[in-house]
């Protein structure tokens, strides 16, 4: 089932996250639900707070790239679950990369980010696991990641940038944009 994605300047999106249990009623049917979200609506990721919940759930599937986006971007793509997830390191030289989000549609901007990132994860099995993804896995671990500490990348464009996107969110927040998936305003 396909889900709403609640945008920007609702309040689910700022709210603190919550670890979850291994018997989370319909655990299965939620992830099934949020691929079906994230491919619908063109995302490599999504996160719980996206589809309204506040808890530390995230998806990805930096497989969709195309072949030579995934040449030199990353050692590894991948499709995952991480659950509970709690990032241990992050290193290498910041690079600059133009990202977007499902819950901002029609804004993207350059963010700085580690190329490596090593993470603490449960995954769809609650097999505990303990990794290190680089450059646009990374990238869209660290962004999805961002979202259950309420976190959005606008935040983390640069003054100049940020000042530029102030009209545009501003539009989002009111319900004035254009996606073609169904989306949740706070009103
Ligand atoms: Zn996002």
């Amino acid at each position: 089932m396909k889900l709403p994605i609640y945008a920007y300047g609702h309040p689910v999106l700022r709210k603190e996250t919550e670890e979850i249990e291994e018997d989370y009623p319909d655990l299965k049917v939620l992830l099934d639900n949020m691929f079906e979200t994230m491919y619908y609506s063109k995302g490599m990721g999504i996160a719980a707070p996206q589809i309204g919940k506040n808890i530390r759930i995230f998806i990805i599937d930096t497989l969709q790239l195309d072949k030579e986006e995934r040449d030199e971007t990353a050692s590894e793509f991948i499709r995952e679950v991480f659950i509970n997830p709690i990032i241990l390191d992050e290193s290498g030289k910041k690079w600059e990369y133009e990202e977007g989000c499902l819950s901002i549609p029609d804004v993207r901007g350059n963010v700085f980010r580690h190329p490596q990132v090593r993470i603490e994860y449960y995954d769809a099995e609650f097999k505990l696991i303990d990794k290190v993804f680089d450059g646009i896995t990374a990238r869209v671990i660290q962004h999805e990641y961002d979202h259950l500490e309420g976190v959005l990348f606008v935040d983390l464009l640069k003054p100049l940038k940020k000042r530029f996107v102030k009209k545009k969110l501003e539009k989002i927040r009111k319900g004035i944009v254009d996606a073609n998936y169904k989306m949740i305003f706070h009103r």
